[in-house]
């Protein structure tokens, strides 16, 4: 198959891409959080084929993606004024939230549960396209499974091209980091992602959340969860990574005397001195904790590479953005974290 490759700019764009989807095809899209890989989120067979190209568990639910929010009333029923409040607050945007789903919703998409995910994206050309499709589209992140998450184009072909209908160029992702998902379904109101949306932010309009296990310990994969893809090894790269905590000299003091050739670090470009004999890859500013969520990926995608042997990585402190980037650095370090501050 020959991937088509759809710069958003192109005003034909939106109608081909919706064409293909409605036609039951695979298409890659950009959303401020991270490329999503989108087919019909009503259409069982489309839908499995984007668990086929991603090599992703069925038990991993999707994503659907709506065009205006009203529309979740179509998927969802039981809707809590609260799902309205943080709909109003934050989408279109990088909040998704988890809803009773109607029978409509086929249980490939939800991965067999009752419930379903459903977010309004901050792109007005994917909106677009979902809309002209007439359906929702389901769209988990457009890597392989297990792999770092895709932020360009350009990461959807290197993983895909070859095997999905088309692409949607809208350059690099805002956020960089997959949206926030909140479970309404459950009594009190439970965080199961951090993202763009900060745990702050959610507590402002909710008054309440619980952080469910599954954001800062690892799940063991039999465990019984509330959002499958947690317990799942996620955005890692080939070779281990471990995160050096503490101040920037111990940090560095640690880091120094354990590098061996062929190890790599991934650092703030305000550390790239301290590592000058390291390899050092730098993802973003630590005083601008937004680079570091839209690089993350793709420096985790570039240290994708067997021939590295292990990632010393150096993660931001605090809420916000930086609790979401602790989240993923921490999952694709399968949460081995060591102290340089008590450490040798
Ligand atoms: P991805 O689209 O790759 O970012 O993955 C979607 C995430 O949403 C996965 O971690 C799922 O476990 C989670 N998710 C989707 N639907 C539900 C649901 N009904 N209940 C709980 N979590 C869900
Ligand atoms: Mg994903």
């Amino acid at each position: 198959m020959k991937t088509l490759y759809l710069p958003s700019e192109d005003p034909k764009t939106p109608e081909t891409a919706a064409e293909i989807i409605k036609n039951g095809g695979l298409v890659a899209l950009p959303t401020e959080t991270v490329y999503g890989l989108g087919a019909n989120g009503l259409d069982e067979v489309a839908v499995s084929h984007i668990f086929e190209a991603k090599g992703r568990p069925q038990d991993n639910p999707l994503i659907l993606h709506v065009a205006k929010p009203q529309e979740i009333e179509k998927f969802c029923h039981d809707i809590p004024k609260a799902a309205y409040d943080l709909a109003e607050a934050f989408w279109p945007g990088p909040l998704t939230i988890v809803l009773p789903a109607r029978d409509i919703v086929p249980k490939r998409t939800t991965g067999g549960l009752s419930t379903v995910a459903v977010r309004c994206p901050d792109n007005a050309v994917t909106r677009e396209i979902i809309a002209r499709a007439g359906v929702p589209i389901a769209a988990p992140s457009a890597n392989l499974s297990g792999k770092p998450s895709t932020t360009t184009a350009q990461h959807v072909l290197h993983d895909h091209d070859g095997r999905i209908d088309a692409v949607v160029d809208g350059g690099p992702c805002r956020v960089g980091v997959e949206s926030t998902i909140v479970d309404l379904t459950d009594g009190r109101p439970r965080l199961l992602r951090p993202g763009g949306i900060s745990p702050e932010q959610l507590i402002s309009i909710l008054g309440d959340l619980v952080i469910d296990k599954a954001v800062t310990a690892q799940i063991d994969k039999d465990a019984v969860v509330k959002a499958p893809g947690m317990k799942y090894r996620h955005y890692a790269p080939a070779e281990p990574v471990v995160i050096v905590a503490g101040s920037r000299e111990k940090a560095a003091a640690y880091i120094h005397r354990h590098f061996i050739p062929g190890d790599r670090v991934l650092c703030f470009e305000e550390e790239l001195p301290l590592y000058a004999d390291c390899a050092p890859l730098a993802y973003g500013k630590e005083s601008d904790v937004e680079t570091l969520s839209a690089g993350l990926f793709a420096a985790l995608r570039e240290l994708d590479d067997p021939a590295i042997h292990q990632v010393y990585a150096r993660c931001p402190v605090g809420g916000g953005v930086a609790y979401a980037v602790q989240n993923r650095l921490k999952k694709a370090a399968a949460f081995h974290i060591v102290d340089s501050e008590v450490e040798e």
